[in-house]
């Protein structure tokens, strides 16, 4: 069973990989990003403030994540799943605490896609291009950058800490098909 979590910067690349990982292993991906913009599509009251949140670049408050992701991993438990973009908070990861020891399950193995700031910056300016996502300029980079580092890097660092042994640091500057090595190198170490 594999239950996976990807850490890293916006634009570090956990996406595509939580993507290509899940594939292979044949589990479910879940993108909270993915599945606020899906959300942005209802054009209700929540879709009008969470399209302000985002395109800021600012968190999505905890209540609102984990009740979507609590929602989304009681049919996943029984397979696996990755976790991409969640926990960010440190709240979060409290909270995915409880609810895998009431669903009587753990995390196996963590992703920490590792890569500088200027690197970043031409990927996400790249990726906008690509996929016109309203959150991928210049002046939303930094404030998302800065909540990683405020908020979602307490979180790896606590998952570094306390699981040191499921615990794997990734340099995100390689290629895509090299990052991807590199990770599934570990599924057959353990
Ligand atoms: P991402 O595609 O993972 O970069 O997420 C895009 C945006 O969705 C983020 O900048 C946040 O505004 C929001 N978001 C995604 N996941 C979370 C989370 N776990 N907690 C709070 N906000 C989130």
């Amino acid at each position: 069973m594999y239950n996976i979590i990807f850490f890293g910067p916006p634009g570090a690349g956990k996406g595509t990989q939580a993507k290509i990982i899940s594939n292979y292993l044949k589990i479910s991906h879940l993108s909270t990003g993915d599945i606020l913009r899906n959300k942005l599509k209802d054009n209700d009251n929540l879709a009008k403030k969470l399209k302000e949140i985002m395109s800021s670049g600012n968190l999505v408050s905890d209540d609102i994540l984990n009740s979507i992701v609590s929602s989304r991993l009681i049919n996943e438990v029984k397979n696996g799943f990755i976790l991409d973009g969640y926990p960010r908070t440190l709240n979060q990861s409290e909270f995915l605490n409880n609810f895998l020891l009431e669903t009587s399950n753990s995390i196996n193995y963590i992703f920490n896609i590792q890569i500088n700031f200027e690197i970043l910056k031409e990927r996400i300016l790249k990726r906008s291009s690509e996929e016109s996502r309203d959150d991928d300029n210049i002046d939303v980079i930094e404030t998302r950058y800065n909540e990683y580092l405020n908020s979602t890097q307490k979180v790896s660092n606590y998952y570094k800490e306390n699981y040191s042994e499921i615990f794997f640091e990734i340099d995100g500057s390689l290629q895509i098909d090299e990052i991807t090595q590199k990770i599934k190198k570990n599924f057959k170490k353990t």
